[in-house]
Order: C-alpha cells, then sequence, then structure tokens
C-alpha cells in the first residue's frame, strides 16, 4: 500500500516566490500520476516536497495516512530518479546501485540479490562491473531506475528522467518505465513538461501552471473536457485552436460569428453559450476534428485559405487562415492523399460535438457543468 495525498500544499521560497499554491492531489495505491506544465509552473517543487527535498511551507502531506511534513527523506521510504541520473562517477554500476543498501547496513547477501534481479528487470547484467561513463545515456538512465528498485521504495518519484536521451530513446524508455510500472506494480510520480509522455505513461495527469494545479484526470478526459483553455492548448499536439467569434441571437438560434463565416453550435452547446450574446469567446477545435470537404455544401462549412503544407506520411498538417480581415490562424490534421499547395483555398466543417468554447475572460470552459457530467460518466 502506498497512497500519497497533497493536502492544500504550498511552497514559498525566500523573496516570497509562491512555486506551489494550495495544491491538493492525491495519488492512489498503484497508480502511475504525471505532474506536467511549462518550465517553472512548480511540478519539480511538487515533487521534492513529497521526496523530503523542500520544506512544505503550508499544508499537509501524506502517505498511507501518515503525516510526512517533518519525516526526513530516507525515512520516506521513496525512491527518486534524477534527469542527470546523479550516479557516482567512480562506482561501478553494482556499486551505484548497491550503495544505498550499503549505507542502511542491509546484508550482503540480500544486497546482491536485490542489485541482481534489478539488474534482470532492466536488462543491465552485463554492465555490472562497468563505471557510468562507459554507458549510453540510456543505460545510464537504467542505472538510476535500478539504484531506485533495489530500495524496494513504496514510492517511485521521477524527476524529467527522459530530458537528457535524444527522441528514440525517449520513446523506448517511455514504454520501459510504464511497464515497469505494471511488473512492479508500484506507485509511481513523474514529472516531465512533455505532453506527450503525460498522455502515453499516466493512470492520471495533473497539469499545472503558475504554482497552480489547473485540472486533474485520466489523459482522454483532460483532453476532451479540459477545465479551460490553458489544458485545452497544452493537451494535444498540434495543439487546439481558438478562433474569436462574436456570440449572436439570430431569430431565437444562438449563432458564432467569426467575421468571415458563420456557425451554429449544437443545442446541447448553445444553450450555455446563450448566456454571452453580444460578446466574444473562444471557439475550440482540435485539428483532426476539421473535416475536409471536397465539395461544400453543407452549413458550418469554412472556407480557409492554406498558407502552410506539412507532409508527415501519415497524414498532413495544414496551416489556414480564416478569410476575414483578421486573418484568424488554424491547423487541420487531414489524411495524407489529399493534395493541397500554398494558397488554395480549402473547405473545412469543424465536428461541432468536439468543439469547446472558453470565457475570453475568465478563459474558464462554457460547458463545464455539461462536462462534469460527461467526466462522471
Ligand atoms: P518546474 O519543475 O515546473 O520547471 P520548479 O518547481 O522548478 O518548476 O520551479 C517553480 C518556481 O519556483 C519557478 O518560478 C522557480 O524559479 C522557483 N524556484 C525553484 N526553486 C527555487 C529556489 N530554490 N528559490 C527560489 N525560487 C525557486
Amino acid at each position: 500500500m502506498a497512497k500519497v495525498e497533497l493536502k492544500n500544499i504550498s511552497k514559498v521560497y525566500e523573496g516570497n516566490v509562491r512555486a506551489v499554491d494550495d495544491a491538493n492531489i492525491v495519488v492512489e495505491d498503484k497508480e502511475f500520476v504525471v505532474f506536467v506544465g511549462p518550465s517553472g509552473c512548480g511540478k519539480s517543487t511538487t515533487l521534492r516536497m513529497v521526496a523530503g527535498l523542500e520544506d512544505i511551507t503550508e499544508g499537509e502531506l501524506h502517505i498511507d495516512g501518515e503525516l510526512m511534513n517533518d519525516v526526513p527523506p530516507k525515512d520516506r521510504n521513496i525512491a527518486m530518479v534524477f534527469q542527470n541520473y546523479a550516479l557516482y562517477p567512480h562506482m561501478s554500476v553494482y556499486e551505484n546501485m548497491a550503495f544505498g543498501l550499503r549505507i542502511k547496513k542491509v546484508p550482503k547477501d540480500e544486497i546482491d540479490k536485490r542489485v541482481k534481479d534489478a539488474a534482470k528487470i532492466l536488462d543491465i547484467e552485463k554492465f555490472l562491473d562497468r563505471k557510468p561513463k562507459a554507458l549510453s545515456g540510456g543505460q545510464r538512465q537504467r542505472v538510476a531506475v535500478g539504484r531506485a528498485i533495489v530500495r524496494n521504495p513504496k514510492v517511485f518519484l521521477f524527476d524529467e528522467p527522459l530530458s537528457n536521451l535524444d527522441a528514440k530513446l525517449r520513446v523506448q524508455m517511455r514504454a520501459e518505465i510504464s511497464s515497469l510500472h505494471h511488473r512492479l506494480d508500484a506507485t509511481m510520480i513523474y514529472v516531465t513538461h512533455d505532453q506527450v509522455e503525460a498522455m502515453t505513461m499516466a493512470n492520471k495527469i495533473v497539469v499545472m501552471k503558475d504554482g497552480k494545479v489547473q485540472q486533474i484526470g485520466s489523459p482522454m478526459n483532460l483532453y476532451n473536457y479540459p477545465v479551460n483553455k490553458f489544458v485545452a492548448g497544452f493537451i494535444g499536439s498540434p495543439p487546439m485552436n481558438f478562433l474569436t467569434v462574436k456570440v449572436l441571437d439570430k431569430g431565437g438560434s444562438v449563432v458564432l460569428d467569426e467575421g468571415s463565416f458563420e456557425m451554429k453550435p449544437l443545442p446541447q452547446h448553445a444553450e450555455y453559450i446563450r448566456n454571452y450574446v453580444g460578446k466574444e469567446i473562444f471557439f475550440g477545435i482540435r485539428p483532426e476534428d476539421m473535416t475536409y470537404v471536397e465539395t461544400p455544401a453543407s452549413e458550418n462549412n469554412i472556407a480557409l485559405k492554406v498558407t502552410v503544407v506539412e507532409p508527415l506520411g501519415s497524414d498532413i498538417h495544414l496551416w489556414l487562415t480564416t478569410a476575414g480581415s483578421t486573418a484568424q490562424q488554424m491547423v487541420a490534421r487531414t489524411e495524407p492523399h489529399y493534395i493541397f499547395k500554398v494558397g488554395d483555398t480549402a473547405n473545412f466543417t469543424p465536428r461541432l460535438e468536439k468543439a469547446r468554447y472558453f470565457d475570453k475572460e475568465t478563459e474558464l470552459s462554457i460547458l463545464a457543468k455539461l462536462d462534469a457530467e460527461a467526466v462522471k460518466g
């Protein structure tokens, strides 16, 4: 059992820097939770408070119901894997993995067993006698993970562990850490600025910005039901498109006016958008929810000008601008067999059931109530 609870946790650094502000996060036993957000949002500080490497300014940290605020790091039964691996250069791989256990006076036989078992899990048995400098980045990362495994901790903490690896190795290590989570059946908290890592690895994602938790949820719930414009734009690549549109009432119907085209939102959305008649809001639509139409016919059809064509083999990313004087930018993802040229006009129908709407001032989702029901399922 290892449940981690952060209750109203804040961190104020010297100089009154509020790095983390009132975080409430529950990490359930055996869960893989990812803290994600742009650089400086407070995710490492939050993780370091769980590890005991930073004092907690306000709030309570519980592990399995026990208050941990004043428990020293070594007594928290937590192991942390760092971005820079933090291996001892003069020690062999074996020694690096055994070191923590030696300090704890674990019997030699037991140490040997644990190091060899971990080396087997991580496929680094043949490197046990080497020094870290004789290993590749990916192998060093495995040793760092191995050093955590041998301690048999209640909770594993990872701080951007893949940042120093090249793109291909990152993808491989991502899968290895996910698979490790399944095999060890352990509670893991993982910090990254990379939303793809968050989406692919997490059971639960915590999105942070400016020290504040923005949203907590499963990857698909965050993707489909972002609570605000920040989460909507941060999760997903290429990011969600946002158009400024004016809300009109035309003969009792809610209409969105972009300047160069009009759209009618779905009735279940219009109910909430109606409160904004006469005002501007953000209309959000993901690139894959812009359907290319060869012969425009339907209403809610948008004619857009192609400004950049990015063929990726599996699909095409099209950069587009709306036709009006504001020329708002959008990206659409289409199937690879279409041929587009810069300067073309292409027609799209947004999948309005997937559209998101955000208040222009607060940037909060206008569909929050509807989404809360959908998330509850
Ligand atoms: P992230 O991990 O999301 O990149 P951090 O948790 O490292 O963000 O930092 C959050 C904020 O706290 C940043 O504004 C950073 O500059 C500030 N910060 C981090 N460490 C310290 C420190 N030791 N003293 C003062 N400010 C700090």
